[in-house]
């Protein structure tokens, strides 16, 4: 039994890489930086930064810009039947603004589903040959909140007029829970879904000098599946959290000012915070520094425990994005 419980804590931690392709009219050429060439191994196991470099840096897996939206779920798929089981899953996605997160959490709904429809659509056909197969019952609901500047925001809010800022304080089972937040009841995986875009389209998004688009706030999506048993009478319950993470670029790149500063300062301070709580949970510490920021408070009932965690770690393969994409790197290899 005990041997089993470490068996499952030694994969709950997984850091995939994804390295999104040129996009149209971006330079693809390393003229002005010839060491800034990225390759990844054939294995996809490993990635290079540059040619020369005989050290690379080694992942769960490392998908290339050939890799499709299916090619990622695929990382993911197996981890949606544990929740089935009563385990938590987290998926986050990391990376500057503009190297594909969003692509690979959310994708363009419809045309290039990301992870979280194609999980959902998932779960609800697990969950409905489980009903029919053993008389489960399954009651699933769904949140969403912005943390944009320390404030968290219900995106789907129960009362449609409130905007207002949510607190997040611990519970009588010492998990942080965000007060009021709306939890709604969805019955099928495309109210799900319908009900997340809905509620992505109100994100704070600001112009950068990187992305006009970019967002400059982390969201985070949770699915919270109740079954029950109806011979027994136990109930067991699960979340899947996903969470599109605010670019990590660093202040310098996009030639910030005032809001624009204290958004970068926020944003790395959180985190800095999740790399922390990331690593000591890899390290298996006794102390995880979850209240050392709101981000990993919100994300404290999704990481550790019986959680499995899967970190998107997104790069461009651009030459001119070369140092944001060490960093990134750097960050995924010292969390896994
Ligand atoms: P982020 O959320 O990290 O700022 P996005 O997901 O918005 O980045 O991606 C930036 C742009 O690149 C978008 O136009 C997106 O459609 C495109 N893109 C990102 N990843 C891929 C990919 N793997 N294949 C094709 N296009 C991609
Ligand atoms: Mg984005």
């Amino acid at each position: 039994q005990l041997h089993n419980t470490l068996e499952d804590i030694r994969g709950a931690i997984r850091v995939v890489v994804r390295v999104r392709p040129t996009l149209p009219g971006e330079d693809s050429t390393n003229a002005l930086r010839p060491d800034a060439h990225l390759t990844v191994a054939e294995d996809r196991l490993t990635v290079h930064l540059n040619q020369h470099e005989a050290r690379g840096f080694d992942f769960y897996r490392v998908l290339g810009e050939e890799s499709t939206q299916e090619d990622t779920f695929a990382e993911v798929e197996p981890l949606v039947q544990s929740t089935v089981d009563g385990y938590n899953l987290c998926i986050i996605s990391y990376g500057q603004t503009g190297s594909g997160k969003t692509f690979t959490i959310i994708g363009a709904p419809g045309k290039a589903d990301g992870v979280v429809p194609r999980a959902i659509r998932s779960l609800f056909h697990m969950l409905d040959k489980l009903s029919r197969g053993t008389g489960h019952v399954a009651v699933i609901s769904v949140a969403l909140v912005e943390l944009y500047l320390d404030k968290l925001t219900d995106l789907i809010p129960a009362d449609r007029q409130s905007h207002a800022p949510l607190a997040i304080r611990q519970g009588r089972d010492g998990q942080p829970r965000v007060q009021g937040l709306g939890w709604h009841t969805v019955t099928t995986a495309d109210e799900a879904i319908e009900m997340l875009m809905a509620g992505l389209s109100h994100r704070h998004t600001a112009q950068t000098a990187m992305n006009e688009t970019s967002s400059r706030s982390h969201t985070v999506f949770t699915v919270k599946v109740r079954t029950r048993n109806m011979h027994s009478s136990t109930t067991t319950e699960s979340r899947l959290t996903f969470a599109d993470l605010a670019g990590s670029e660093r202040v310098a790149k996009s030639h910030s000012a005032g809001d624009r500063l204290r958004e970068a300062q926020s944003i790395n301070t959180s985190l800095s915070a999740l790399g922390d709580v990331v690593t000591a949970l890899c390290a298996k510490r006794s102390h995880i520094p979850y209240r050392n920021s709101k981000l990993t408070m919100l994300l404290q009932p999704s990481l550790g425990g019986n959680s499995k965690t899967v970190l998107f770690a997104n790069v461009s393969g651009v030459p001119q994005h070369v140092s944001e994409t060490q960093s990134t790197l750097s960050f995924a290899s010292k969390v896994k």
